[in-house]
Order: structure tokens, then C-alpha cells, then sequence
């Protein structure tokens, strides 16, 4: 880690600091380019915090009030690159659907989030052979423009981690959460989200490819 990342982390995991879009590095930033290097374990207790840190922002950002707030654009996952780290650190939390009650109303869910994640060293270990994409396409907080297009991503896939305490974690994800590790994964190999995208033909849908609501 250089002593500008140093000086960055030391300023994120600060006990009184909140993350807010000013830590986002946008498009143009080297560490968005950059392959991030696995955390050694034992965590330091910076390490520990940045992963809570980041979790903090993006239940801050899903939080109407305090995404107003603090200014924040809503998001679904962040990664440590996007902060100018260079360490594989990732965070997702993806909330469910509101329920609908007897009157038609729609209602907070009995849990609030389909997943929620702070993932060390993350990797993809294995892939289905079937494709799949978002019908919306994908938007990012380090990228302040539309892109649109499908951003072809593996269907399935199988992910191994570690968890704050070095647990090692192996998950098999589909749906909008594995397009959503996916995207912050590549994160931290130095991937944007319009690489997968045909330039050619943004919206093509290859043969066997799954469009996800
Ligand atoms: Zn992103």
C-alpha cells in the first residue's frame, strides 16, 4: 500500500466519518484500472473497519433520509478500488422487495435485505457456461454518465471469500446478486462494468442468454 493510501484509509475508518460520494474515486482514477492486492489475515482493525465503513454507506445510501442527507447516490455494492485502495475489499447489500399487505399497500419487507455482505479476497471459482444480464443495463457510483447496454455477465456463479474473521465462504449466486458481486469483483481486478457491453450493438441478445427483471 503507498503512503496515499495509507493516508486515504486512515481518513475513511476515522471513528467519526461517514462515507459519503466525495471518498468515491470516479472514472479517469488510477485505482479503477488497478488490480487490487488480497488483505492478510489476521485483519488489522483498519481493515475490519473499512469493510464496516463501507457497508455503513450503502445502508446510508438505500436509507431515503439519510441518503438525502449526506447527498448519496443509491447503491447495492462497493468496492475498496472505488475508494483508491487497492485491496480486495468489497461490500453488497441488496434489499428485498416491499411486501404487499391485504389492501393492496406495500409494505416493508419481513427482512430487509436479500443479502448482506462484506467480502474479503473474493474471487470467482466457477461459472456457468449460460450467460445473463440486467434488462436495465448496469450503472455505477464511480461513473457519473448512462451507459446503456447489456453488460454480459456469467449467469451463475460459485464465489469463494473470507469473512472478517478469515472464515473461508463459498457461495453459489444467481439473479440480480450474482450480476451484482460480479460487478464489484471485477472491481478489484481493475474491470468496468461497460467492458462487457457490445460496442457494436449494446442491446444484442446472444443466443441462450438470460435478460434478468
Ligand atoms: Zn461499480
Amino acid at each position: 500500500m503507498t503512503a496515499t493510501e495509507q493516508e486515504i484509509q486512515a481518513k475513511l475508518t476515522a471513528a467519526a466519518h461517514l462515507i459519503d460520494m466525495n471518498d468515491i474515486v470516479r472514472e479517469g482514477y488510477p485505482t479503477l484500472r488497478e488490480v487490487a492486492t488480497e488483505v492478510d489475515f489476521p485483519l488489522s482493525q483498519e481493515d475490519i473497519i473499512l469493510g464496516e465503513k463501507m457497508m455503513e454507506f450503502l445502508r446510508n445510501s438505500q436509507d431515503p433520509v439519510m441518503a438525502e442527507k449526506l447527498g448519496l447516490r443509491g447503491g447495492v455494492g462497493l468496492a475498496a478500488n472505488q475508494l483508491g485502495l487497492t485491496k480486495r475489499v468489497i461490500a453488497v447489500l441488496v434489499p428485498n422487495d416491499p411486501e404487499v399487505d391485504e389492501e393492496g399497500n406495500e409494505v416493508a419487507p419481513a427482512e430487509a435485505y436479500k443479502m448482506q455482505e462484506i467480502m474479503y479476497n473474493a474471487k470467482v471459482v466457477s461459472h456457468s457456461v449460460q450467460d445473463a444480464a440486467l434488462e436495465v443495463g448496469e450503472g455505477c457510483l464511480s461513473v457519473d454518465r448512462e451507459i446503456p447496454g447489456f453488460v454480459v455477465r456469467h449467469a451463475r456463479v460459485t464465489v469463494e471469500y473470507q469473512d472478517k474473521n478469515g472464515e473461508k465462504k463459498k457461495i453459489r449466486l444467481k439473479g440480480f446478486e450474482s450480476m451484482c458481486v460480479q460487478h464489484e469483483i471485477d472491481h478489484t481486478n481493475g474491470v468496468m462494468f461497460y467492458d462487457h457491453i457490445n460496442a457494436e450493438n449494446p442491446w444484442a441478445i446472444q443466443d441462450g442468454m438470460l435478460v434478468i427483471k
